[in-house]
């Protein structure tokens, strides 16, 4: 049986003051057994505060992103070498404003699973269609791609050090979810290829679903078959609402 994951992406988002009164509201509001696994990724800043803080707690939590080269010259970046090093758990993959805004690649994409796989951490792989490539009757063709390049060479011993978030570009930050229907659909091919790739493994799979999840929408995805939990961005910024989310799994 696959525990339900959700998970929250605060993007650039909280001081380390403002982190550290929200993780202690969730983890009271948490209790000691939540029924979903639940995961938290702040900003590098606020990291190691949240290492403290949940360690001993129910909550795990990740990092947005992470450069997969273990150590050199790129200024500015944070290696998952670095991440893991703090205790980290996740990390994102291939969210759609790192392919969009900081263009990555498929190809770069796949270095970072294969990276955190590699440190022990657990890649919250997120693929995703435009709306354009959607009306142009491309979605599959372009999660497919995602997925065959960012799991090439990837040998899994368990399926839950792997999670797939499916996103739909243009359900991000928009208030515009999928519909339920379509999310199934493609959570649907998604697990199909999983099996292909992965054999039974695939069967511990998570898929998440992520694109203006809210606490009033969150049950008609978490119901789904093939749904396994939510990636939420905006919602999660505020951990009453978060929470919430959380119990509709
Ligand atoms: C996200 O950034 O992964 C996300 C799903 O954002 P939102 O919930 O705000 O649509």
């Amino acid at each position: 049986m696959r525990v339900p994951i959700v998970a929250a992406n605060w993007k650039m988002h909280k001081t380390v003051s403002e982190a550290e009164a929200y993780l202690k509201r969730l983890v009271e509001l948490v209790g000691e057994k939540p029924p979903v696994e639940l995961v938290v990724f702040p900003s590098f800043t606020a990291i190691p505060m949240a290492g403290r803080l949940l360690s001993g707690t129910p909550i795990a939590w990740g990092a947005q992103n992470a450069h997969p080269e273990h150590q050199g010259a790129f200024t500015g970046e944070v290696s998952v070498a670095q991440v893991a090093d703090l205790g980290a758990r996740f990390l994102i993959c291939g969210h759609s404003e790192r392919r969009h805004l900081f263009g990555e690649s498929d190809a770069f994409v796949g270095a970072k699973v294969r990276a955190a796989l590699g440190h022990g951490l657990v890649p919250i792989l997120c693929v995703g269609e435009t709306l354009d490539e959607r009306r142009a009757g491309r979605a599959w063709a372009v999660v497919e791609r995602q997925l065959a390049a960012a799991l090439a060479g990837v040998a899994l011993a368990d399926g839950r050090n792997l999670v797939i978030a499916y996103e739909p570009v243009w359900a991000i930050g928009t208030g515009v979810p999928a519909r339920p229907e379509d999310a199934q659909a493609m959570a649907g091919r998604i697990r199909a290829w999983l099996q292909q790739a992965f054999g039974k493994v695939a069967e511990g799979i998570r898929i998440q679903y992520g694109g203006s999840v809210k606490p009033g929408n969150a049950r008609e995805f978490l119901a789904l078959p093939d749904i396994d939990g939510a990636l939420v961005g905006g919602a999660s910024l505020d951990p009453d609402e978060f929470w919430a989310i959380a119990r509709a799994a």
